[in-house]
């Protein structure tokens, strides 16, 4: 068995008036991250791990900000493309772990509705994917919101 491990990191800053995206899923009254697609860190985050477990860049690299077809696109879109480089290494996702770093909003209400929207989106079942929520203590005050993640491919 052949495994291979991947690190994804992303941070937007808040954009007033845009809607909020975490892992797939709207989260009401909240601002929005700003960026040339929906701004969703933590599906980018989880792009980068797999796109970094398979040896193919970034997910900067794939989808320009420079290109008109990304903009306002739902990060979805990306990791369709980056589960699709996965399979066609030969490779399956083992576990997903995520980190979101943030003051507001906060994660704990809504952490499992993210992780059910990540298996869907991702096939991977609900026991396989993790998602924590971390406050930023001792480091600056939330002018945006950061996510990490580690994903684990076999084949
Ligand atoms: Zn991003």
């Amino acid at each position: 068995m052949e495994v291979r491990v991947g690190l994804g990191f992303d941070s937007h800053e808040f954009e007033e008036g845009k809607p909020l995206f975490l892992g797939g899923v709207k989260i009401e009254g909240e601002k929005g991250l700003k960026g040339h697609s929906d701004g969703d860190a933590l599906l980018h985050a989880i792009v980068d791990a797999l796109l970094g477990a398979i040896g193919e860049g970034d997910i900067g690299e794939l989808f320009s900000e420079e290109d008109q077809r990304w903009k306002g696109a739902e990060s979805r879109v990306f990791l369709e493309e980056a589960l699709r480089r996965v399979k066609k290494k030969g490779y399956e996702i083992a576990n997903i772990d995520c980190v979101i770093v943030s003051d507001r909003p906060k994660i704990a209400p809504v952490k499992d509705k993210i992780r059910r929207r990540i298996s869907e989106l991702t096939g991977v079942s609900p026991e396989r994917i993790s998602v924590k929520g971390k406050r930023r203590e001792g480091f600056s005050e939330g002018e945006g919101l950061v996510c990490l993640c580690t994903v684990l491919l076999v084949r």
